[in-house]
């Protein structure tokens, strides 16, 4: 891709056709088309389109505008939730937009909208790099890195939109734009963090490091040790812990499905897991205190890097779930009776956590709507919503966690 001449162009997109890519609620196709990764979310848009290029997309939102609908992108459908009604909205799926790009002298990928993880993590292993990628594989690039973007990697390297060198989005007005550190600056910033809603994305540009393998797993206790476990987790992260080593504390409950693996069907643990990407030896002092409290299973070993795609066993296929923020994740509802009580556990562990809240929630884990927008500082947020006047200033593009323009 030229970076050398102009940055925002019209794509010209009034000449290409849709036919065959707009899926209408009268359809057949409509029902496979419009399910989301997250199969409790019951999304059903005025039209559905899969856009292929940019081109495509930039059709795409003209079909919206020439109907008075507003456009929502989607990858996967992770983050579908907050959406809510999309009865007078596009929904473009870009799941078929899946091209990849790797450069190894540079250390960067270009990912186009519709990629997922696991896809980035293989091809950069096979040149001896590794992505900020999360613990999903099967999450969306796009949808991640506009939301800060959570690694296991983070500590060291920091967030996936920290590491962006370039989006390639259309804009509302139909205008393909490549956003970077010289160009577009507003767009580049808000772009990183701020979420989707100014613009849809085509592609992004980010950096790779040059990390082959590391020592991950997890350490299983029977639930009833929680408080000595978690204690002893606690007193592990206020030491002086390298930034090659990340740690997560998990109460797990495994539902009684035949989908859940036999060893732990039905049972309940607490789990301390470990990703560490420096000397094993640093790993196995940090982490004796923890071993020390006899773990009944210990699977923390030596390990390529795409492995840690798999290690926090996120479900790796579609899966109804209901999640809550603070850094809680979601907890499966596999039918729709446990919504109510896996919620109510979720609301009575984050009551309990109340204390320590921060002001700010993670955005990438806010799967409810939360129109105050605790996501940004004050400042941040009238400065996106700024932006947002500028590049949509009739609201057309839609976001999961949206942000309305400022008043003109
Ligand atoms: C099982 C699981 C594991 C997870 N693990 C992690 C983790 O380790 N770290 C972390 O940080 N997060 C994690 N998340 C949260 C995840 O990052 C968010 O759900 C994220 O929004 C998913 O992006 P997506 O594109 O897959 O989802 P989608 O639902 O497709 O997209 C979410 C939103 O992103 C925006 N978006 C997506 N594509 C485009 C586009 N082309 N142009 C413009 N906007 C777009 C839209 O606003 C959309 O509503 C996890 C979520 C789940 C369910």
């Amino acid at each position: 891709m030229s970076t050398s001449a102009t940055f925002t162009r019209p794509v010209g997109h009034l000449g290409f056709s849709l036919d065959g890519k707009v899926v209408l609620p009268d359809d057949q196709r409509f029902d496979g088309a419009r399910r989301a990764w997250n199969l409790a979310v019951d999304q059903r848009p005025a039209a559905i389109i899969f856009p292929e290029s940019a081109t495509a997309v930039a059709a795409a939102i003209g079909y919206a505008a020439e109907r008075g609908l507003r456009v929502a992108a989607q990858g996967t459908g992770h983050n579908a939730g907050p959406l809510g009604p999309l009865a007078d909205t596009v929904l473009l799926r870009t799941d078929r937009m899946r091209g990849i790009r790797i450069d190894p002298q540079a250390r960067t990928a270009r990912a186009e909208a519709g990629v997922v993880w696991l896809d980035v993590v293989q091809a950069a292993a096979q040149h001896g790099l590794a992505a900020l990628a999360g613990s999903s594989p099967d999450v969306g690039v796009t949808g991640y890195t506009l939301g800060g973007g959570l690694s296991f990697l983070g500590r060291k390297y920091g967030l996936a939109a920290n590491n962006v060198l370039a989006a390639e989005m259309v804009t509302a007005d139909g205008r393909w734009v490549r956003a970077d550190a010289k160009h577009e600056s507003d767009l580049f910033w808000a772009l990183r963090g701020g979420g989707g809603s100014f613009g849809v994305v085509t592609a992004l540009e980010f950096r790779l490091f040059p990390v082959t393998q590391g020592c991950a797993g997890a350490l299983w206790y029977p639930i009833e040790r929680a408080p000595e476990v978690l204690h002893a987790w606690a007193e592990l992260t206020r030491g002086q812990v390298p930034d090659e080593l990340t740690t997560i504390g998990r109460l797990l409950n495994f539902p009684p499905i035949q989908q859940i693996p036999e060893p732990v069907r039905g049972q309940s643990f607490v789990i301390v897991e470990a990703y560490h990407t420096g000397d094993p030896a640093r790993a196995d002092a940090l982490l004796a205190p923890l071993r020390a409290l006899g773990p009944v299973n210990d699977t923390i070993t030596t390990v390529p890097m795409p492995a840690f795609s798999h290690l926090h066993m996120d479900p790796e296929q579609p899966v109804p779930g209901t999640g809550g923020g603070m850094m809680i994740d979601a907890s499966l509802t596999p039918v729709p009776e446990l919504v109510t009580p896996v919620t109510a556990q979720i609301q009575a562990v984050k009551a309990a956590l109340a204390p320590w809240a921060a002001r700010q929630m993670y955005l990438n884990f806010a799967e409810a709507q939360h129109p105050e927008a605790p996501f940004w500082t004050d400042h941040a947020y009238q400065r996106l919503r700024q932006i947002k006047a500028n590049v949509d200033p009739g609201d057309i593009i839609r976001s999961n966690h949206p942000i309305p323009p400022a008043d003109r």
